[in-house]
């Protein structure tokens, strides 16, 4: 299965990717953890994407779409995928699109996880992230209303929305079973 996970921050998408990932057999792919593996491992990468994710800015496109495209070419990524973190905007919606049909495959669809701002809020700051501060919350989710959400519309007859307040596994209950619909 091929899904994109999509949410603001704090709604648990990669808590639940890593339950579902058991589930379906398919690898986790969060960009976000791809780039702190980096910065902890202090690579070319990592010391680039830094500042970027110390404000809670977006990476830029190119550097976050050839880390995409190679880590999507890997083999345990062929049989499908749980991307959580990308696409961010609509052009890494054309370049996840363009990879897509360059081996010939379409996403299966998207989950998307709702939750309130400030219940985000609440929950980031309790995990206390280095990228979460109030300050550095607030304008990630500004750029997730901008930047991401926007996003769901393109990907229209393909979205599952689900209820991402409750506890853990409540969500993942509600996760699997909009999952299974997209399974058909
Ligand atoms: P996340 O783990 O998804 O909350 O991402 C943490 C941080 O990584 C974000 O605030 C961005 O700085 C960066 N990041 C993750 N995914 C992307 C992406 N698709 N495009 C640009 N920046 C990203």
């Amino acid at each position: 299965m091929r899904i994109v996970l999509v949410g603001p921050p704090g709604a648990g998408k990669g808590t639940q990717a890593e339950v579902l990932r058991e589930h379906l057999g398919v690898p986790h792919i969060s960009t976000g953890a791809l780039f702190r593996e980096h910065r902890r491992k202090q690579s070319e990468l990592g010391r680039a994407v830094q500042e970027y994710l110390d404000a809670g800015a977006l990476v830029p496109d190119a550097i976050t779409n050839d880390m995409v495209r190679e880590r999507l070419a890997e083999p345990d990524a062929e049989n499908g995928f749980l991307l959580d973190g990308f696409p961010r905007n609509t052009a890494q919606l054309d370049v996840l699109a363009d990879i897509l049909a360059a081996t010939g495959h379409d996403l299966d669809g998207v989950l998307e996880l709702k939750l309130d701002e400030d219940a985000a809020v609440a929950r980031l700051l309790a995990r206390g992230r280095t990228d979460d501060t109030e300050a550095v919350i607030r304008h990630r989710q500004a750029l997730y209303r901008e930047e991401t959400a926007p996003i769901l519309e393109h990907y229209a007859g393909k979205v599952v929305t689900i209820d991402a307040e409750g506890t853990v596994d409540q969500v993942t209950a509600r996760a699997l079973r909009a999952v299974a619909t997209l399974r058909g």
